[in-house]
């Protein structure tokens, strides 16, 4: 039986472009191969680029009251379509519908802040600088955006991106991942629905060709992209060698500190959501547990036994906990790691392997090492499953130490009774997230969200203030209205001008 294509939505229109090459899209939780996206060559690429950059001077021109309120629309729309939109996101990821549902609500939560946006752009003004000279700034689009995202927010991390890009005046052209694709196109609908022109969001399904065709686009001024390491550090350095604007999200290691002092039972309890949580593939999973002093043997028993206990199951069935991976290639990454850490030594002490799911989806169970060392790969590598090292440290400062000897930084949390001690911590991690007895630090809409060190290149961190900042630039303009009776007023001179 021919199975469903996900086309690209350029300039208003569902297309197949010039594209003949797919990619499969998995049932992670069936292992069946539900649907195949079109993989984009550079001419779809520039096709998209081109529809956006016609759609970008009326867009640019709109009234900021206007582009607010198509904002409440489509706002309103996500809304209404939140059950569907995280159907789609089960099916194509695996993760449970209550978390892709949490997925949507907190991706709705960027349309919340761009809808803010007539206050977000207010410029600033000083009169009178010098003598009947007045001074103001404003902020102005940058063009043609572009988004480059990963498979493991397929809804959110867009969201991060394309509300605010759009709000504040620019058109957008979005690469979702290829491995879970489709709610991108009821995004992209939803968009149309809500009275967005055609072109100013365009839809572009693909790979490296499609990736490597936004990078070296003439007509796109701006990227953003969230995904791996290696890639993102390879989608800033060919993006800025091209004159764009960079923002580009890496992966992460994310290490979570328990000190003696802690609510054992509820930080083993927030350990275990945080690393089994979508099956650990969340780049602000907790992946490292640092056990400080004699907290380690209490603390592992308790996550023995919360870990055993998670239910594991298709994401779309009700009393699932946790769902599948996302591929077969990631299922048999994340067995090689576990294989890895018993080869290295580390003392396996619930080994996912073991999971009996019925049919044929891709599983691997809660699976938790303890005595993990530094040296070893389960410790150094990002597996990006559901597998969680307790490492065992004697002090707080050498639990800091370990963080931040690692290249990885995006999110970090202690959990302690102490505040002296939670204190001493966030000053001293080199790290963009931190988390005080809250184990996924996630920021809010209004706040910012980035990693430091591997876990981000670029100057800006992506969504909040920060992304207001990014797909927008400054205009500072000096006015001198000169009339009849300003004699007295300068009438220029050769040296630099000075404020009198
Ligand atoms: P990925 O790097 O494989 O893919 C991300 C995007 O890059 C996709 O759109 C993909 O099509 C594209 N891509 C993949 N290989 C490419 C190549 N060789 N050349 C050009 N483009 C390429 O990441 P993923 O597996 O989809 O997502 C998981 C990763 O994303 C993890 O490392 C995770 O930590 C990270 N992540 C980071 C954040 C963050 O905020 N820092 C958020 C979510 C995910």
């Amino acid at each position: 039986m021919a199975v469903r294509t996900v086309h690209h939505r350029i300039g208003g229109a569902e297309t197949a472009g010039v594209s003949r090459r797919t990619a499969p899209v998995w049932n992670p939780a069936t292992g069946e191969h539900q649907a195949d996206v079109l993989l984009a060559e550079a001419a779809d690429v520039d096709a998209a680029v081109r529809a956006a950059r016609a759609a970008l001077p009326g867009w640019a021109d709109t009234s900021v009251m206007r582009r607010s309120r198509l904002m409440f629309a489509f706002r309103a729309l996500v809304e209404r379509h939140t059950d569907d939109l995280a159907r789609i996101v089960s099916s194509e990821h695996g993760k449970v519908f209550e978390d892709a549902r949490a997925e949507v609500i907190r991706g709705m939560e960027m349309i919340d802040f761009a809808c803010g946006i007539p206050q977000l752009l207010k410029g600033e003004y000083s009169d009178q600088v010098s003598t009947e000279v007045d001074l103001f700034s404003f902020r102005q689009p940058l063009g043609v955006c572009a988004g480059i995202t990963p498979f493991n927010f397929p809804a959110m991390v867009p969201l991060w991106m394309h509300p605010i890009a759009i709000a504040t005046g620019n058109t957008f052209v979005l690469k979702p991942s290829e491995r879970d694709p489709s709610v991108c196109n009821l995004v992209a609908e939803l968009y149309a629905e809500a009275g967005l022109p055609d072109g100013v969001f365009n839809l572009v399904h693909g790979d490296r060709t499609a990736v490597d065709a936004i990078l070296d686009h003439p007509d796109v001024a701006a990227v953003s992209f969230v995904g791996s390491t290696p890639i993102a550090r390879y989608v800033h350095e060919r993006a800025t060698a091209s004159g764009k604007r960079v923002q580009a999200l890496g992966g992460a290691k994310n290490h979570a500190v328990v000190l003696p002092d802690a609510d054992l039972d509820g930080a083993a309890d927030h350990l275990v959501a945080a690393a089994y949580g979508s099956a650990g593939q969340r780049c602000m999973a907790i992946s490292v547990a640092v056990a400080v002093g004699d907290v380690a043997g209490p603390l592992v028993a308790l996550l023995r036994e919360k870990a055993r206990a998670i239910k594991v199951g298709p994401g779309l069935e009700a009393g699932s906990e946790m769902g599948p991976v996302v591929s077969p290639d990631a299922l048999a990454r994340i067995r090689g790691s576990i294989a890895s850490g018993v080869e290295a030594g580390a003392d396996l002490v619930v080994d996912g392997r073991e999971i009996d799911v019925r049919g044929d989806g891709f599983f691997v169970g809660p699976t938790l090492f303890d005595r993990v060392t530094p040296e070893m790969d389960v410790y150094r590598d990002e597996i990006f499953g559901p597998v969680l090292a307790v490492v065992r440290a004697g002090s707080l400062q050498e639990a800091i130490d370990l963080i931040n000897a690692n290249d990885w930084a995006n999110g970090t949390a202690i959990f302690t009774s102490s505040g002296r001690a939670a204190r001493l911590f966030q000053r001293r991690v080199q790290v963009g997230m931190i988390g005080v007895n809250v184990p996924v630090p996630v920021p809010m809409a209004f706040y910012s969200f980035g990693g430091w060190k591997q876990s981000l290149f670029g100057a800006h961190h992506i969504h909040g203030p920060e992304g207001v900042a990014f797909y927008t630039r400054a205009k500072a303009v000096t006015t001198r209205w000169p009339g009849e009776d300003d004699g007295a007023v300068d009438r220029g001179d050769l040296h630099f001008p000075t404020a009198d």
